[in-house]
């Protein structure tokens, strides 16, 4: 039998296979492969469909979220970077690229424990953790799944504490909290375009949404060796460009990702009532009401020890299945040597959680037939 695999990148492609090729024939013809028409379309869209005032282009989500700190560190404290004693919080259940961006703008990380139901940070421990620490300049929330934040909370603390807040959207590209979409909300967003993402193309990308004239022109700055003119810098700069070719596949695939989205979030009830009365087996939590979900993943928790054995017996029936993330931020060597205290919500999480394949393409005899391989195991495994 085929294997079942997290993501049919193969499937998407044969869908919009047509308008894809059309696209990139387009960019054959003109040959602007660096900063090319179809770059600044996509930023103006994408603008548009999050309705913020700005879009940037940036070379992955990785840099997204660096040149945001970067241009933050630059408008706040009039230094390139941050300091050490200067303390960023953001949720140790994350891609290490989250807490990696901070260290890499100077600043040093703070990990706040997660709310068990929802696996984002735990917002009356982020109070705590304010009120304990007098030199935090900000927080990185990330909508960890697709699922957002609880925004309201998020922004009412960073304005009782004079915070800024860079939401790290990688993983929810076109989600929503109370009707407006996610990266829309904090003084900057950072989005991922990996492939796999919700809206991924076919390579790296990534891109920086805000509100502030100040912050976008000084990540435009920032992207380009760090001047206006690429050769007269004023500040250390990057070269960080989204390809005309990602731009123009991005384009595209934008036109489809409401639709993509729509058909997780249809496949995540399916998944959900088959699975839900399984021993052993925990579906996801509902969300909140004002959290409209994208399902970047559809992530369960196993119960009493049985998520690796779960896991194997999964791929013995050729089901991939993954562990985002099997190590907490606050374990790694690179974020240690730090005085972290232990995160206990967020530690268990990475013992029990599991993602199934989730794919707007999965077919209702893929899901069903994941399902009864679930049962079979709990059966197997009481
Ligand atoms: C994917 C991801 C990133 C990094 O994006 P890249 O484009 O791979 O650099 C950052 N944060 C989270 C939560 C992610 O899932």
């Amino acid at each position: 039998m085929k294997e079942i695999s997290i993501i049919n990148l193969q499937t998407q492609y044969k869908h919009i296979k047509k308008d894809i090729d059309k696209v990139i024939q387009k960019c054959l013809k003109h040959q602007q492969w660096i900063l090319g028409p179809q770059v600044r379309e996509l930023e103006e869209k994408i603008a548009q469909y999050l309705c913020v005032k700005h879009c940037i282009s940036v070379a992955s989500g990785s840099d997204a979220l660096l040149l945001s700190l970067r241009a933050l560190a630059i408008k706040l404290k009039k230094r390139e970077f941050f300091n050490p004693d200067e303390k960023i919080i953001t949720s140790p259940l994350t891609f290490t690229a989250t807490g990696n961006a901070i260290l890499k703008s100077g600043a040093s990380p703070i990990f706040v424990d997660i709310d068990p139901t929802t696996y984002n940070l735990d917002t009356n421990k982020l109070e705590e953790c304010f009120k304990k620490n007098s030199n935090v300049i900000g927080v990185i929330p990330v909508h960890l799944y697709g699922q957002a934040c609880n925004m309201d909370r998020i922004k009412n603390l960073s304005q009782k504490y004079n915070l800024f807040v860079l939401e790290d959207v990688a993983q929810a590209f076109g989600g929503k909290w109370k009707n407006k979409k996610l990266g829309s909300l904090g003084d900057l967003g950072a989005f991922s375009f990996f492939p796999s993402k919700n809206l991924g193309g076919f390579g790296d990308g990534g891109m920086v949404a805000t509100n502030s004239d100040e912050l976008a022109q000084l990540i435009k700055i920032l992207t380009k060796q760090g001047g206006e003119n690429k050769n007269n810098a004023i500040h250390i700069g990057y070269n960080s460009r989204l390809d005309t070719l990602q731009a123009a596949v991005l384009l595209t695939k934008l036109k489809y990702v409401d639709s993509f989205n729509a058909k997780r979030r249809k496949i995540t009830e399916m998944y959900n009532d088959r699975l839900s009365n399984i021993k052993n087996i925990a579906t996801p939590h509902v969300p909140n009401k004002n959290c409209y979900h994208v399902y970047h993943q559809y992530t369960l928790r196993v119960l009493n020890n049985k998520r690796n054995a779960l896991q194997k017996h999964l791929e013995n029936n050729h089901i991939q299945t993954m562990i985002y993330y099997p190590i907490p931020l606050h374990k790694m060597k690179t974020f240690s040597g730090k005085p972290q205290q232990a995160l206990p919500e967020a530690e268990r999480a990475c013992r029990e959680i599991l993602s199934l394949p989730i794919d707007p393409f999965l077919r209702d005899k893929e899901i069903n037939y994941i399902a009864n391989t679930c049962q079979k195991f709990s059966l197997k495994h009481p």
